[in-house]
């Protein structure tokens, strides 16, 4: 039986950066991997592009975070994102800058950015079992003594968890660390999917299915109270809404679901114009075409694919002139594409979610070295915490922080 200094359960971008730098510290250390092929997760983020982080400085950063981004401070201020860039560039990678803050390599390929970090563990002799699910820590008196993989028992002194959330359970990430941490005394806040597209009533989403919206303002309503907003890009699909601004909102959505309330998400088609100027625009529009059908001058006014379900939802009849568009009739429009509504009855499932929230409790976790609070020599790293964030490559730069000082402080305690 060989005995390692530390070993690391998970290798995704958590559990790779930790078995590096513990490495690079001179521990004898293992991942253990449940998958065929480490990393299958990393391999298909940001679209197969991989938005590997984002350069926003600490304090801005951590505001992207949930639901303790403080929690992250010391983590960050020991590896950041200038460190992962600078490892990955340093074995072959070229990264891009792109708006936001976010960081792509510049061949955007995600395999690309396993590969680099791979070679940086292969080169400091980090051992990688794959195909070994670990069942159980092992315990002495609140310590860990080893752990039990396949039914083998493996003798050590540190482990860390970083065995990823719940969600894209095909990468390997079935919530495993959850029930491992469980069972040696660790809370667990509730797990739901986070960063998840919603399922929306009725066939309006259906009808616009592909349609993506750019620069609109989506604000969501819990029992007809406002409860958030965001401005940018979203897309309707056949079952609800996606894309950008409905993932961000999701995290209130998917809670006030479960919380059995009522949801629903209005969208201003116009954020740019008020009552008034929209108004004005529509009046000069329907002057200066005065002879056209109404089904023509909306094209004006909307994308092509929404013209129907406006005339539908309007009771309009699509080929009335447009000088005799009635004054009642303008105030419809206008009242549609600055509320164009809908209800929302269920978020959709772990398997589409892009990240998990809830998971080990950051109350349990020594900030300044993710050990356990308490099992001496257990630590955590990456998305098993209780830590989720919002798009832009927040959360791989949490699961490289993590997993990096997880690395380096059970490397450093002996
Ligand atoms: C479709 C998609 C796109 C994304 N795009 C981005 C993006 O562009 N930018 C960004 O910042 N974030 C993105 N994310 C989120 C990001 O991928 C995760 O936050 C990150 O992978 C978490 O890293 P981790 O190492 O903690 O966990 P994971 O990457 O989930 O890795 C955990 C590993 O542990 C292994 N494991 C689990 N249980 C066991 C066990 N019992 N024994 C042994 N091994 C086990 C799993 O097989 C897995 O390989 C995306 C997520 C998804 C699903």
């Amino acid at each position: 039986m060989i005995n390692y200094d530390i070993i690391i359960i998970g290798a995704g971008p958590a559990g790779l950066l930790a078995a590096g730098r513990a490495a690079e510290l001179g521990g004898k250390v293992l991942i253990l991997e449940k998958m065929r092929q480490e990393g299958r997760k990393l391999m298909i983020t940001g679209k197969g592009r991989c938005n590997i982080t984002n350069s926003a400085e600490i304090g801005e950063f951590i505001t992207h975070v949930f639901p303790k981004g403080k929690f992250l401070r010391n983590a960050f201020s020991q590896f950041f994102s200038a460190d992962i860039i600078a490892l990955l560039e340093q074995y072959g990678l070229d990264v891009t800058l792109e708006r936001g803050g976010r960081y792509f390599p510049t061949n955007n390929k995600a395999p690309d950015v396993l590969k680099a970090i791979l070679k940086w563990v292969n080169e400091l002799g980090v051992e990688i079992q794959t195909g070994y699910q670990v069942e159980k820590l092992i315990t002495e008196d609140s310590c860990i003594i080893g752990l039990q993989a396949n039914g083998k028992v493996f003798n050590t002194s540190k482990v860390i968890i970083a065995t990823g959330g719940k969600s894209y359970p095909a990468t390997g990430s079935t919530g495993d660390g959850y029930e491992l941490a469980r069972r040696v005394g660790h809370k667990i806040n509730k797990v739901i999917p986070a960063l998840v597209p919603v399922e929306t009533e009725g066939q309006t989403a259906k009808k616009l299915q592909g349609l993506n919206l750019k620069n609109v303002r989506a604000t969501i309503w819990v029992n007809d109270k406002k409860a958030g907003d965001a401005f940018g890009e979203m897309i309707f699909t056949h079952f609800g809404l996606s894309g950008p601004i409905i993932l961000t909102l999701s995290r209130i959505m998917v809670t006030e679901l479960q919380n059995g309330n009522n949801v629903g998400v209005s969208i201003d088609l116009k954020p740019a114009l008020d009552e008034q100027k929209l108004d004005n625009r529509l009046i000069r529009d329907l002057n200066e075409h005065g002879k056209k059908r109404l089904v023509n001058i909306f094209r004006l006014w909307l994308p092509s694919s929404m013209i129907p379900v406006f005339i539908e939802e309007l009771g309009l009849d699509p080929d009335k002139e447009c000088h005799q568009v009635s004054s009642k009739e303008r105030k419809q429009i206008r009242h549609l594409m600055k509320n164009f509504k809908l209800k929302v009855s269920h978020h959709r499932s772990f398997k589409e979610a892009i990240i998990t929230a809830g998971g080990i409790s950051t109350d349990e976790i020594r900030p300044k070295t993710m050990e356990s609070k308490l099992i001496k020599g257990l630590y955590f790293a990456g998305e098993v915490i209780d830590l989720d964030a919002e798009t832009g490559g927040y959360n791989l730069q949490i699961a490289y922080s993590t997993g990096w000082m997880a690395g380096n402080s059970s490397a450093s305690i002996k």
